[in-house]
């Protein structure tokens, strides 16, 4: 996730101070001095107190990227003036959401002496330092664009995104156990997944075999619409969400439709 809540993008990425490298300055809500989140869990690989409280971050396990790639990642957080906040020590541990940072004017050892804000990198992997740049810029070794590694959610203020376009995370959908009926012809199968088997009007329950479009009991299994069952236990496959009724398994949703309502 984004690692501030209140997105101010001030300057973008390669071009003046950031010409080379995927960096963003951040401004947060206003002039005060607004913390930042730990984007994932992660712990603390570096700090150089000494430059402009840079701070590397390296996550516990591979993260999903709002690109839809996973690996490790390492973000660097900039000019936090001392002294530094929430705990912060190489070796200190952040679950995701903890404040973690804050802004600040820090700039070559001395607080106060630039503008108040964030600088950000974001990289793929694990912690590696950085590097001196084409332009003499030092940045994160393995620097990746932040909308390609950020997410965000309603819980974002977008004050001013840079003309970046940040993924937003969909709520999750929470499928309950109880009873649905279906908004259309629906396939009873033997397991959750499209690559399962189409149940035969005979593998129904007495109850289910009333709800079938055939009497046949050699013909497949198909729910009509508006066809009421009990989802005794919910199963996500995928993309999909599954119910498993007494009868056999019935997909509640997929990525494009939904199937089945609860009543
Ligand atoms: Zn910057």
């Amino acid at each position: 996730m984004y690692p501030v809540l209140y997105m101010r993008i001030t300057q973008g990425y390669m071009i003046g101070s950031h010409k080379g490298y995927y960096a963003v300055d951040d401004g947060c809500s206003d002039t005060a001095k607004d913390y930042m989140v730990a984007p994932f869990s992660g712990t603390v690989k570096q700090i150089y107190p000494q430059y402009e409280n840079q701070v590397f971050f390296e996550s516990d396990n591979p993260v999903l990227f709002a690109d839809g790639t996973e690996d490790y990642a390492t973000v660097m957080l900039s000019h936090q003036d001392s002294p530094m906040s929430y705990g912060m020590a190489i070796g200190k541990h952040y679950n995701q959401g903890e404040k973690i940072y804050v802004e600040g004017g820090r700039y070559a050892g001395k607080n106060g002496a630039i503008a108040t804000h964030v600088h950000l990198e974001f990289a793929r992997g694990k912690y590696t330092g950085w590097h001196k740049n084409e332009y003499g810029y030092y940045c994160i070794n393995n620097g990746k664009k932040p909308e390609e590694c950020c997410f965000i959610d309603d819980s974002y203020h977008i004050l001013y995104n840079y003309g970046y376009n940040f993924k937003k995370v969909e709520a999750l959908d929470e499928y309950t156990t109880g009873n649905y009926i279906t908004l259309f012809n629906m396939n009873v199968r033997s397991g959750a997944g499209t690559d399962k088997a189409i149940l035969k009007v005979k593998d129904l329950t007495e109850d289910g075999k009333e709800h079938a479009t055939s009497k046949r009991a050699n013909d497949v299994a198909v729910y009509k619409e508006k066809t009421v069952f009990t989802a005794k236990e919910i199963i996500n496959k995928d993309s999909s969400v599954w119910a498993k009724s007494p009868s056999g398994y019935i997909c509640l949703k997929d990525s494009s439709q939904i199937y089945c309502e609860k009543v």
